[in-house]
This record gives C-alpha cells, structure tokens and sequence, in this order.
C-alpha cells in the first residue's frame, strides 16, 4: 500500500472507526442497563394490577364483613318462626359462604353458629363438634385476635384471614365487631374460597385481563388454578403474590403471547442488530472512502508519472533539434552530406515532436467530446494498406519483419478513414516499442460474425492477465520490467478506445507475457 493511503486508512480509523467502536460498546453497556429498568418497570405495572385484584377481593370481603354484622344486629329482633326462612335467604345472598360464627372472647365454649343455635336448630347437624374446633381454631389464633382488639380499640376494623388445616379446603376470616350493647363480638366467616373465586372474583379478574394478560388465581397444593383465559399452565406465570384474603391461594399475572424476558430480549436483540447494521454501514462507507482515495492517489501518480513522461518524450527530440541546428548555425558543417543528414534528423526529430503534441491535443479534443468524425464509405482495407506502407521501410529498416495480410471480401464499410488509420497507427507503434528481440508484427484484415476487423500482432513482451483492462485507462502505463524503459504517455490505447467508441465497434486483447499481443479492433458491418 503506497504510504500516503496507508496514512489516511490510519486517519480514517482513527476518526471514524474508534468513535463508532467506543460508541458501540457504550451503547451495549447503557442497553442493559435500559432492559433492566424496562424490566423493573414492567414488574411493577403487573404488581399493581396484582394489586388491584387483591384489593377488589379484600373490599368484597370487607362489605360482606358489613352485611354480616347488621344482619347478626338484626337477628335478636325476628320472630323464631321467621328466622329459618330469612338466615336462608340471607346466605343465598352471599354465594360461597359456608357459616358465619360468633364468639364474645378466645376462650368462649360456647360459640354461636348463625342459623344454629339452641333455641332455632332449624338445621339438623351436630355442631358441637363445630363448636369444639372453631374454639381450637380461636385459641390457636389469639395473638391474631389480640391484634385485631388492637385495631378495633382505635376505631378500625380488620378483616384477617386465619390458616385453616381442614381437608375441606375451606377459609376462615375473623373480624370484631361491636354489638348493639356496646360489647365487642369475634365474628367468623367460613367460605368456599373456590367458589369465590368463580362467582365473585372471576368477573372482575377478566375485566382487568381483557386480552392483554393473563391474571390467575391458583394453589398448588390442591392443584388448582383457575385462569382468566383458558389454555393456560400453571407454570407459566410470570409473576404472582400471595391472595390476601386466601393465604393458601395466590394470584399471578402473564403477558399474552409474550413474556417479559421475551419482549426485553427481542428490544436487545433489535438494538444489537441496528447496531451492527449501522457498523457494516460505517465500514462499508470507510471502505468506499479507502477506494476513492486509493484512487485519487493513484490518479494523482499517474498524473505525474505522465507529465515526467511526456517531458521527456519532449526534450529528446528539442535538444536532438537544437544541438543539430546550432551546429550547422556556426557553419561547422562542411559537407553537404552531412548537412542533408543533419537536416534529416531536424526534421524527424520536428515530425516526432508534432506527433507527441498531436496526440495529446487530440486526447485532449476526444475528453471534451469535441473531435469532428467524418464517417463515410470506406474500404478498410485500403486504409490499413497504407499504414502499412507508410511504416514498412522503417519498420524493416529497424530489422523487423512486417507483412499485411488482407481479407479481399471484406465490404465497404462506413468509417472515418484518417481517425481509424490513427488507431491503426497507435497499434503499430506499440508493438514496436514493445517488442524487444522478437520483431515481427503483422497487420491482418477480416471479417468475423457481423464485424469487420484489423488486427495488429507482434511477438513481444506481452501485457499479464491483471494489466489487460488497465491499459486501456488514460495514463496508464504497466509500471514495471521492460515497459519501465520505453517512454510513452499512456494515452495511445485511450485514443484507440475513444476511435472505436466513436465508430460504435470494439477493441479486443489477446495477449501472453513473453509471446506477444495481438489487438483486434472490430467495426460494425451495417445491415445493409
Ligand atoms: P504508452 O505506450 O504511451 O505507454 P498506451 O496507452 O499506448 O501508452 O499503452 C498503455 C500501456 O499498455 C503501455 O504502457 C504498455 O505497458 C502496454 N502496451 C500497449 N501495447 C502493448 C504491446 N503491444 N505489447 C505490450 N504492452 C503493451
């Protein structure tokens, strides 16, 4: 790599690629931290619905507490006969609930089950043993009764559920209530928790639900969980809390579709790629930077590969010209032989000096698109006959072997007779500058498929597989070996390609290193 592209890749890299790596890195890093805080903050808007439905379940609770306990007021004032009836239709009222009980203390042997008591059996179990077992239940749970004195004595009353270890799955809550008489009372209630949860709390579970999650209510011990949607597994819960009513139970929330991990995971996954779309970008970008500037450099040798070049193609024949004029200036030549001589280099070394300048105006003419053509009907082979003419006794004179070998059936095409035998030209000199010990070149006319053809062979140096586009780019010229030594513009194959681009035809290479080239310009041959 020439040095001074290896030290803008070095800038470039340094400005572009570093900042973007530091960026990249910083960007993963803060991404983390950014999924954690969404995770948080998912976390916490499912903990709040969670939330919301303990708190349903708990105000249900607490205005059943109410009912209850007006209804226990009322009890001392109806009628025997019509109490059967109305403690009936007062359980049906709250569905799910098994039995409210009332016990004036911890240690009270007597407790009071609503709808059966001494006096109005009218339902016929034996509740003594009932009896036996809440009395257990209380003395077992005194520090929690204690509390909920507590919170009465400062004008609150608590609803607090009480763990139960029946087989019937049954919960029990207690709260304390005043009686009419000014004494404090422990009422019970015993529910289905099961049926609670289907009849009273399934209908406001599915309103908050709706179709974004999936709220259920489920305890594993019993195996059971009811959901919110059906087709759902308990294991995939997400999220849960324990039901504040029903210790045993719990509730738990999930996205529909999609959990929380998934949608941050999906939210990094798409970061990441952006990311690393956006570094293919920047160094696709760097990359294309690298070509253009590889190429400006490289454009900007050849520009003065190419003035070193021409300079002195220019100076050989000026000071050839001026060394030989000033000589026969001072009359230091005597004979006139030698003065024909001398005039003849002059005037060679002047044709040579007006071909150099001519090619470059005419390069110069064909980049802007102002060179006149003047197409007209033509027989290719009359024009390469007199190139070849015009170059055989020098040609032959330098020891080479030079023939033309014509294709008579070639018809009459439609060229610019001076144009085309400029290109043939350029070709000829080539293969004699490129030649080395082998000369033979040899001028050959055809025809192939829908196109006339000339062809310039030599048996020279050969142009390698990876030159053979380039040369025919302006200034271009193979930098190495032989080619080194022989002085050139690198215009003379653009000129040729521009002729033939102008002609609409085409310009072929055949070549091997150390055998030769051949150059095939093709012309279109019209329909007609
Ligand atoms: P110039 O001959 O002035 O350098 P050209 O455009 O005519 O420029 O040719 C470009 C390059 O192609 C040459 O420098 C040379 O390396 C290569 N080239 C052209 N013709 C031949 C040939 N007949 N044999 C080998 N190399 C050639």
């Amino acid at each position: 790599m020439n040095r001074t592209v290896r030290r803008i890749v070095i800038i470039l890299i340094i400005l572009i690629l570093l900042p973007a790596a530091f960026l990249t890195i910083n960007e993963m890093v803060s991404l983390n931290q950014n999924e954690k805080v969404i995770g948080r903050i998912y976390a916490n808007q499912l903990d709040a619905i969670l939330y919301s439905v303990n708190q349903y379940s708990e105000d249900i609770m607490n205005s059943w507490a109410s009912k209850i306990d007006l209804f226990l007021d009322e009890v001392p004032k109806l009628k025997a006969k019509e109490l059967p009836a109305t403690v009936d239709s007062f359980y049906d009222q709250l569905p799910s609930l098994y039995m409210v009980f009332v016990a004036d203390s911890v240690n009270d042997d007597k407790i009071d089950f609503l709808g059966w008591n001494d006096e109005n059996n009218f339902i016929s179990v034996d509740y003594s043993h009932f009896s036996t077992e809440i009395h257990n239940l209380l003395e077992k749970n005194q520090s929690l009764v204690k509390r909920l004195f507590t919170y009465k004595k400062s004008g609150y009353r608590k609803l607090e559920p009480v763990e139960t270890d029946t087989s019937e799955g049954e919960a029990i809550l207690l709260f304390i209530e005043e009686t009419p008489q000014g004494e404090n009372r422990i009422t019970g209630i015993i529910l289905d928790p099961k049926e609670f949860i289907y009849r009273i709390m399934s209908p406001k579970i599915q309103e908050i639900a709706q179709q974004e999650f999936v709220i259920s209510v489920f305890n594993r011990a019993e195996n059971f969980q009811f959901n919110s949607s059906i087709d759902f597994k308990v294991r995939e819960v997400q999220q849960s809390k324990a039901l504040w009513i029903f210790p045993n139970y719990k509730i738990g929330i999930s996205l529909v579709g999609q959990t929380i991990d998934d949608l941050v995971k999906q939210r990094a996954l798409t970061n990441i790629l952006l990311i690393g779309l956006l570094t293919i970008v920047l160094i696709l970008g760097m990359w294309i930077v690298y070509k253009n500037i590889k190429k400006e450099v490289e454009i900007a040798q050849i520009k003065s590969d190419f003035v070193s070049n021409v300079s002195h193609e220019l100076r050989t024949p000026l000071s050839l010209i001026s060394m030989f004029s000033e000589t026969l200036e001072m009359g230091r030549v005597k004979t006139e032989e030698k003065k024909k001589e001398y005039y003849s280099i002059i005037s060679q070394e002047a044709n040579r000096l007006g071909k150099i300048v001519n090619s470059i105006l005419n390069f110069s003419k064909m980049e802007a698109g102002k060179r006149q053509y003047n197409i007209v009907d033509s027989y290719l082979n009359d024009v390469a006959e007199n190139v070849y003419r015009s170059y055989k006794f020098h040609l032959e004179h330098l020891g080479f072997t030079f023939s033309l070998i014509k294709d008579e059936s070639i018809p009459i095409i439609k060229i610019d007779e001076e144009a085309v035998s400029e290109a043939i030209v350029n070709l000829v000199d080539n293969a004699v500058k490129y030649s080395d010990n082998n000369k033979e070149i040899t001028i050959r006319t055809g025809k192939e498929n829908n196109n006339a053809f000339v062809e310039v062979e030599d048996k020279g140096i050969g142009i390698a597989e990876k030159d053979q586009k380039k040369i025919f780019e302006k200034f271009f010229r193979v930098s190495s070996g032989y080619v080194h030594n022989v002085k050139g513009s690198g215009l003379g194959l653009s000129i040729v390609k521009y002729i033939m681009d102008a002609h609409k035809g085409e310009i072929r290479l055949i070549s091997k290193v150390g055998e030769g080239s051949k150059f095939v310009v093709l012309f279109p041959l019209s329909k007609s």
